[in-house]
């Protein structure tokens, strides 16, 4: 017995990166001292789930895969498919030479998005309405749940993008146009990760354990900032601006220990922040401290040039200089792998430069207990969807709402709504059908175009309970005048607004409700006093429609738990958000920002009304 402890421990101290009792740095140094130069270089290799086999894994022993937006979603895959595909790739990585464990990264950027019977929260422009960074912690904490039940440890999320102007595609992945929401909203990266120790240096990443996942701050930096909010563009700002515009929440996310952050597409004043070392390297490594690593976007070191990928071996050289640690390449490893090894061989790019990366990539594997914890479970099964995280996810809609117009004036407000009217309408397209309710990011890339591809509820569905048994209720997309006008109604409830995008597909320069959506509006709301919901990833042209309308509600891109949105309407719960973005008149207007000189909304940065919940209702 002796002698076999003994080998043991020969062996324990032979592989110390192996031993969960050395400190984090020892395991480090030694597992770096052992790698080779190949081996380095494909921990700083992500690519798409797609391309990958447990083969390659093995046999290149890469860092990282990914379940990438544009990538095939396993649409309609339960938990148990996801673990058992994670966990094969993760058996290939664990096989190779030194056994290190790779870390799958997914967007789940309102819950996890990608999993069908998910819970979807509502996109972050509805978030930043609640001014509620313990709910979004909570949100961070319910999300890392289901995430890590599917055996996955690492989210693109979240967006810290401060978005100043709405024609840009991904306005709704942003808070705030105001950078303090931004900054608040961060408690987020608290709740996916873990509340920091108090003893934890700044800088220095950290994810407290199994039920949390490494988070991604995104997208570095000045992403919300282009001109005419034109995705992927370039951002014209002096550094006064900078600084304290869109650099804030990554100090803020910094010193929450983000695990990673994200290089954004696009530019900043003419230079692509893939190449930006003065950025990535100077400021956010050297003088922000950022410790843990700097993932590259999809392909984002191809944008380098244009056009895409012109010069490949120029662009990789390019990013890995600016300080980029891990590439998503995502599709030919080989090739990304082959460039970087020449670039390093031939002296161009320095091995310090390598080290450095995947120091910062292994130290966030090793701090997350990857190492111990390779291979999901199917303990956590039952946390996708959960009845708990689907009650925050009602609770996060019903305090996202803004109630923009109430009645003609305050003595007669429309809501709270009576619940036992004889006859009421439901109309509009976006009232019974889920995909439109989670926008973008929703199972697929661009979103769902059709209803019930994911599970939750329907304003129209959480309506229908809501209301008195006795109540009836008519529903119809899109009804005629001469209908409404004859159906005898006590009041109608009209919910349209913008059909789901994602990134540049969502890029608008004329942000006005789209068709039926405004038929709808007239032919319903000049017959009946109707309140219109608004489902919208930003604020849209509505002041010429305004005064048609009794009562308008901008719900955002609520996600799949409808009754937050019946909760509020019919008095369970006052009406309590207040706009994180200015809601302009027209888009001449654009940008138009809280504290602009040429300020004039029609409801101001913070507008919003409120009502007294119904006592005893319900
Ligand atoms: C987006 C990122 C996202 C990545 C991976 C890119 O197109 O810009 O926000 O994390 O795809 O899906």
């Amino acid at each position: 017995a002796e002698s076999s402890s003994s080998v043991e421990e020969n062996c324990t101290m032979m592989m110390k990166y192996k031993d969960p009792k050395q400190p984090i740095n020892i395991r480090m140094k030694d597992l770096m001292s052992r790698m080779t130069l190949a081996e380095k270089i494909a921990q700083m290799t992500q690519i798409d789930r797609a391309s990958a086999t447990p083969e390659v894994m093995r046999n290149y022993s890469l860092g990282s895969l990914l379940s990438g937006g544009g990538s095939l979603p396993m649409t309609n895959a339960n938990v148990e498919d996801w673990v058992k595909m994670v966990n094969e790739f993760q058996k290939g990585s664990l096989s190779s030479r030194l056994g290190i464990p790779m870390l799958y990264g997914i967007d789940a950027v309102h819950g996890h998005n990608n999993v069908y019977k998910a819970t979807i929260f509502p996109h972050n422009v509805g978030l930043g309405v609640t001014r509620d960074p313990d709910l979004v912690k909570r949100i961070g904490a319910a999300t890392a749940l289901e995430v890590r039940a599917t055996g996955i440890p690492y989210v693109f999320a979240p967006c810290i993008a401060v978005c100043r102007d709405p024609r840009w595609g991904r306005c709704y992945e942003s808070y705030s146009e105001d950078h303090k929401i931004v900054q608040q909203m961060t408690e987020i990266i608290s709740g996916l990760q873990g509340e920091l120790p108090t003893n934890s240096t700044n800088g220095v990443p950290y994810v407290a354990g199994k039920n949390k996942v490494a988070a991604c701050a995104k997208h570095f930096v000045g992403d919300g900032g282009t001109t005419e909010g034109i995705n992927e563009n370039n951002t014209v700002i002096d550094w006064h601006g900078l600084l304290n515009i869109h650099m804030p929440a990554y100090y803020n996310s910094i010193i929450k220990g983000v695990s990673t952050i994200m290089v954004s597409y696009s530019s900043l004043n003419g230079v692509k922040m893939h190449a930006n070392y003065d950025l990535v390297t100077r400021f956010l490594k050297d003088t922000l401290k950022f410790r843990g690593f700097v993932i590259s976007d999809w392909a984002g070191i191809d944008k380098i040039t244009t056009p895409v990928k012109a010069n490949y071996t120029y662009s990789v050289q390019a990013g890995i200089s600016a300080g980029i640690d891990m590439v998503m390449v995502p599709f030919n490893h080989t090739e990304f792998i082959d460039i970087l090894t020449g670039l390093v061989n031939d002296n161009v790019i320095p091995m310090s430069r390598i080290d450095d990366a995947v120091r910062r990539i292994l130290r966030v594997k090793f701090t997350m207990g990857l190492f111990e914890n390779p291979l999901a479970d199917l303990s956590m099964v039952d946390q996708v969807g959960s009845q708990a995280h689907r009650d925050l996810a009602r609770e996060a809609v019903r305090k996202s709402l803004v109630l923009l117009k109430n009645g003609n004036n305050t003595d007669s407000p429309l809501l709270p709504l009576p619940r036992n009217p004889n006859r009421i309408l439901v109309a509009g397209t976006h009232a019974n059908n889920l995909g439109y309710q989670c926008g973008g990011w929703t199972i697929s890339w661009q979103g769902l175009s059709g209803n019930n591809h994911t599970s939750g509820t329907t304003i129209l569905n959480a309506i229908s309970t809501a209301v008195d048994p006795s109540t009836e209720i008519i529903y119809s997309e899109n009804p005629e005048a001469d209908f409404v006008k004859s159906a005898k109604l006590s009041y109608a409830i009209v919910v349209v607004g913008e059909f789901p995008y994602a990134e540049t597909a969502g890029d608008n320069l004329n942000l006005t409700i789209p068709e039926p959506g405004l038929s709808t509006i007239s032919n319903v709301c000049e017959s009946v006093k109707c309140v219109v919901i608004l489902i919208s990833g930003r604020p849209l042209v509505i002041e010429p429609y305004l005064s048609s309308m009794d009562a308008l509600v901008a719900a955002w891109l609520p996600g799949s738990e409808g009754q937050g949105v019946a909760d509020a309407l019919f008095g369970d719960y006052g009406f309590t958000g207040k706009l994180a973005r200015t809601w302009f008149r027209t888009v001449d207007q654009l940008p138009m920002n809280v504290g602009d000189s040429h300020y004039d909304p029609l409801f101001p940065f913070g507008f919003g009304l409120t009502t007294q919940p119904v006592l005893g209702s319900s």
